[in-house]
C-alpha cells in the first residue's frame, strides 16, 4: 500500500498516476479491488514487503506466482519473514534451481544494508563466482565508475545484487524458471533495505522487476513505479563496454536518478 506520504513523494517525482506496465502474457493476473483495479501484472514482481510489516497479512501478494508446489510456496513464503543472517543462509545454502550445480559459490550481494540505492544487475560471471562477490570484474569497474559519476561509492549508501545468485553456465542470460526460484531473495533483500531508488541494470533486471518485454531503449529516460519505490532502468555495464557511444545514455539516466533522489530526499524531509 502506498502511504499519503508515499504517495505525495511519487507525486514530486512525477510518479503518479501508477505507471502501469503493459500486462505480460505470461502472467496477467486480475488484481484485487484493494489495487484500485489497476493491470498491474502480479509476477515477476510480488510486492517489497516492508521489514516491519507482519509477516501473516496479504500473503499472497507476497508469494511469488511462479512456485508450483506448495512446498515451493511455503519456502517462498518463509523468505517474506527472513533476517538478514537467515536470509544469507537460505541463498548460501539453496538449491532450488540447476544454477547451483556448477556454482563455486552464491554471490548474496554487497553493500549498505539501509542503503538510500540499490542497483541490481542480472547474474554472476566468473569473476564474481570466484569472488562471491557482484560485479567485480571488467563491468563491475564500469559499475564503480557510474557510481562515482553521482557521487556514490560500492559500499556506501548502495547496496548491489542481481536477479540470480548463482553463475549461469557460460555467463548466459538466466531461465525465467531460475529467476522465479531465485525472486523471493531478491524481494526479501528489497524489503530489508527498503531503498529509495533502484537501479535496474540491463534488460534482464529490468524485465524481471517490471514484469515486461520492452526494451531498455523504450524504458529509460523516466522512472518507473516498484510498488511504491522510484525505479530507473539503464544500461547493463557489460552492454556498455561493447557499445560505448551509448555510454551518454546512462550517463543521462544515472542524472536524472541522481537528482530524482535529491528531490525525494528534500521531499521527505520537508515539514509536514
Ligand atoms: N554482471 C551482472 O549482471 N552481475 C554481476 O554481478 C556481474 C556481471
Amino acid at each position: 500500500m502506498i502511504t499519503a506520504r508515499r504517495a505525495l513523494i511519487l507525486e514530486e517525482l512525477g510518479l503518479l498516476p501508477r505507471w502501469v506496465p503493459r500486462a505480460n502474457a505470461r502472467n496477467a493476473v486480475e488484481l484485487p479491488e484493494s489495487n484500485g483495479g489497476a493491470a498491474l501484472p502480479r509476477a515477476p514482481v510480488p510486492r517489497a514487503v516492508r521489514a516491519e510489516e507482519p509477516a501473516s497479512s496479504d500473503a499472497a501478494l507476497r508469494t511469488p506466482a511462479h512456485p508450483t508446489t506448495n512446498g515451493e510456496v511455503d519456502a517462498a513464503q518463509r523468505v517474506t519473514r527472513m533476517s538478514w543472517p537467515d536470509l544469507k543462509e537460505a541463498v548460501r545454502s539453496c538449491t532450488a534451481c540447476p544454477l547451483h550445480a556448477n556454482r563455486k559459490q552464491t554471490v548474496f550481494g554487497v553493500g549498505d544494508e539501509q542503503a538510500d540505492w540499490l542497483f541490481v544487475g542480472e547474474g554472476p560471471g566468473a569473476e564474481e563466482d570466484a569472488r562471491g562477490e557482484p560485479f567485480v570484474g571488467q563491468a563491475g569497474k564500469l559499475l564503480d565508475n557510474m557510481l562515482a559519476a553521482i557521487g556514490i561509492k560500492r559500499g556506501n549508501d548502495v547496496y548491489i545484487a542481481n536477479i540470480v545468485k548463482c553463475r549461469p553456465p557460460g555467463n548466459r542470460v538466466p531461465e525465467a524458471a531460475e529467476a522465479a526460484r531465485c525472486e523471493p531473495f531478491l524481494m526479501r533483500q528489497i524489503a530489508l533495505i527498503q531503498p529509495k531508488m533502484i537501479v535496474a541494470l540491463g534488460k534482464t533486471a529490468a524485465s524481471n522487476l517490471l514484469g515486461t518485454e520492452a526494451s531498455i531503449g523504450s524504458l529509460r529516460g523516466r522512472l518507473h513505479d516498484f510498488h511504491g519505490t522510484a525505479l530507473l532502468v539503464t544500461y547493463h555495464p557489460a552492454y556498455l563496454l561493447r557499445n560505448l557511444p551509448d555510454k551518454a545514455k546512462a550517463w543521462e539516466d544515472l542524472c536524472l536518478a541522481r537528482d530524482s533522489m535529491q528531490r525525494l530526499k528534500s521531499a521527505q524531509a520537508a515539514p509536514k
